[in-house]
């Protein structure tokens, strides 16, 4: 299905289509149950926004291989992901898309033509965000996790995610939180999310509005820096030198270690 090397068994109550094409014309695809199809809301999952943090787009491909509907809920949830939004930026282990663009900073709400980071000419100035944008108005998804790599938190925006947030950080043991933090953006949290300019956590949680005037509770996953070490309170400047040298090593035992704690999330992320 993937013409990247990636695999995955797909589950056969996966559908799969593609929302879109990159730049250099590979199709963006979303999997997803009936039940997503068949009608607005449920909960989207995305990975692969930044193409060099590999572990996003691996870990969403084997929560779709785990996933099995539960006892109770004979019938799958809503859910649709899309494992990997850049895949041009995949394919040359790069954070941006095949034009330079960072897709994280090229979202209309606080995009900046200043962003350190390049956000695009203007906003939505690439395909692969404006797949992505059209695949959210029109399905309407009521929860939407994001997953980045590797700031080792739960960054919330918005205060309709807050419930979503706390849902996944819920699903933790005391153990699995040690790499983590929660991020909400309400007045219960001593650390605030701090806004990053054009991001589609910030178009999400603060600019788009849904024709009956609700927004999309989301929520930024930050993989863990080091699956089994507290998070730094501040880390080091070569934070993405030191994660790539790690990766290389030994992304297997990587994966390994941050699966149980994400899919444990994952689940809580549509069940709530
Ligand atoms: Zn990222």
């Amino acid at each position: 299905m993937h013409s990247l090397g990636l695999s995955s068994t797909h589950p056969s109550w996966f559908a799969t289509r593609s929302i879109g094409q990159s730049c250099e014309n590979r199709p963006i695809l979303l999997h997803f149950t009936s039940r997503f199809a068949a009608e607005p809301g449920g909960t989207l999952l995305i990975g692969g926004m930044h193409g060099d943090e590999r572990a996003t787009v691996l870990l969403l491909l084997s929560f779709m291989d785990h996933l099995r509907p539960g006892e109770q809920s004979p019938l799958p949830p809503r859910l649709g992901i899309l494992p990997l939004i850049n895949p041009d930026g995949y394919l040359r282990n790069t954070r941006a898309n095949a034009r330079g663009v960072d897709l994280n900073r090229n979202f209309e709400t606080g995009w900046s033509a200043a962003s350190e980071e390049p956000p695009g000419a203007f906003p939505l100035s690439e395909p692969e965000s404006r797949a992505l944008r059209d695949c959210i108005v029109t399905q309407r998804p009521e929860r939407i996790v994001t997953l980045h790599w590797a700031l080792g938190e739960l960054d919330a925006d918005g205060p309709q995610s807050t419930s979503l947030a706390e849902a996944m950080w819920n699903a933790l043991t005391p153990q699995q939180r040690i790499p983590y933090r929660l991020r909400l953006s309400d007045s219960r949290q001593v650390s605030p999310s701090t806004p990053c300019p054009g991001s589609l956590g910030q178009w999400c949680g603060e600019g788009l509005r849904y024709p009956d005037g609700t927004a999309p509770a989301i929520v930024t996953l930050e993989l863990p820096h080091a699956p089994h070490l507290p998070r730094p309170l501040s880390l080091p400047e070569d934070h993405l030198e030191q994660l790539h040298r790690a990766w290389k090593r030994d992304a297997r035992a990587y994966l390994k270690a941050v699966e149980g704690p994400v899919h444990a999330m994952l689940r809580a992320a549509y069940g709530v």
